[in-house]
């Protein structure tokens, strides 16, 4: 007797079962789209003094304040001050330094007068425009202030964060480690790529699709094949299977006379925490761990596999690796086609959202044609899931439904 779990309550199931995992140091670089496990304190001030923020002269404002082309304030020019060097002189009345951007500020100065505004010789300089006081300058610390906590734990870092990090000098970054997924397909009737006989069978597809979803959700994919749809061969690839942090078994967990896999999982020691889902593609996906491993035997059927992926493997994965949000945003659209489902199933069909022709308007989405769990183009087709509750039966062309985006 199945007891099919709800969609939502399977997926608590499965976070309960995981944890985020161990952390390692990697090279800044190498630490794009992972989640930091460290609390990062600026060591110093950034910018680290005050710099000039165009290419100008360094002035005293009261001596240029009132400067015109008819009228131009006249200053000696004391140094030629490049971005690398420091300054060798104090900035006196009636004096001025030829600065470049990001040069730091001179003492005595207050104000730089961009270059456009000027007029100059071997010695002297014409100020023609005074900008106001303080003009183009940054701040010592005025992005980043010493002892300042510039990044906490579970942050996922972007191409920014990598900046900020650097800006710091972190050349090495604690991050969460990406978790091994063994990869298991299955069946009599599958071949492999490259197989030296495939006539009159099904290529294996899920195994790529699979690793594809791994390696998007953070994941490192380690293939395992094809197992043929016997008891021995199942067992011996599942125990390689097992010595990765998460395994995925494909195909051969259904009810058919040769679907062994569950039977090779609870020989291995396999704790069940769900074996049926109310839902559509999908039902058979089943989840447990053994050891400390997490275990999901999704169905064979290509959309099935790649939507129970979606719903269950990758939010685990993400927070495997520290990741705080675990599932799509999910958002509203109009359906621009009827359509009806079984009551007591949620069903996600695949959908292509099209952004709304007014401004205003709700976004509307179209399913993909032909629905069937093995008609993979519908999952190709799509950029998105059409969420349809257990309790809906008929939805007519103009409701809203809810929609994941892919
Ligand atoms: P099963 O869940 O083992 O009963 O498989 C259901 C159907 O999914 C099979 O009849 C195949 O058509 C398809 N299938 C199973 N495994 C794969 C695979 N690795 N790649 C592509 N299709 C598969
Ligand atoms: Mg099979």
């Amino acid at each position: 007797m199945k007891q099919a779990v709800r969609v939502a309550e399977a997926q608590t199931l499965v976070l309960d079962c995981v944890e985020p995992g161990a952390i390692e140091k990697v090279a800044l670089v190498d630490a794009l789209h992972r989640v930091i496990a460290e609390d990062v304190i600026a060591p110093r001030d950034i910018p680290p003094h005050d710099n000039s923020a165009m290419d100008g002269y360094a002035v005293q404002h009261r001596d240029v304040k009132g400067a015109t082309q008819d009228k131009p304030a006249g200053l000696r020019v004391l140094q030629v001050l490049p971005a690398g060097l420091m300054p060798e002189h104090v900035v006196e009345p009636g004096t001025a330094i030829k600065i470049m951007t990001g040069a730091p500020m001179p003492q005595g100065a207050d104000t730089v007068v961009q270059v456009e505004h000027t007029n100059a010789s071997d010695t002297d300089v014409d100020i023609y425009r005074a900008p106001k006081v303080g003009s183009n300058l940054r701040q010592r610390g005025e992005d980043i202030h010493a002892g300042e906590g510039i990044m906490v734990q579970q942050t996922r870092l972007r191409p920014a964060e990598l900046g900020v990090l650097a800006s710091v000098g972190k050349s090495q970054v604690m991050v969460y480690q990406r978790p091994r997924v063994a990869i298991l397909a299955t069946g009599d009737e599958i071949a492999d790529l490259d197989d030296p006989e495939p006539h009159g069978k099904i290529i294996n597809s899920n195994s790529y699709t699979i690793a594809g979803q791994v390696l998007e959700a953070g994941g490192v994919p380690v293939l395992l094949g094809v197992a043929r749809d016997t008891r021995e061969a199942i067992s011996q690839r599942i125990a390689s299977g097992l010595q990765a942090e998460v395994l995925i078994t494909s195909g051969g967990v259904s009810a058919g006379d040769f679907d062994y896999v569950r039977d090779c999982l609870d020989a291995a020691g396999f704790v069940t925490q769900f074996f049926t889902v109310a839902m559509r593609p999908g039902s058979p996906v089943t989840f447990g761990t053994v050891g400390q491993v997490p275990v999901f035997s999704l169905p064979g059927n290509p959309v099935a596999s790649m939507v129970t992926f979606e719903l269950f493997v990758r939010p685990a994965l993400l927070k495997m690796q520290g990741y705080t949000e675990l599932f799509r945003k999910p958002s509203q659209a109009a359906l621009e086609n009827a359509v009806s489902k079984r009551q007591g199933v949620r069903t996600f069909l695949r959908g292509v959202l099209q952004l709304p022709k007014r401004l205003g308007e709700m976004p509307t989405v179209t399913t993909t044609g032909p629905q069937g769990s093995g008609i993979l183009r519908s999952m190709s087709l799509a950029n998105c899931l059409i969420d349809i509750p257990e309790e809906v039966e008929r939805l007519q062309s103009g409701d809203t439904v809810q929609i994941l985006p892919l």
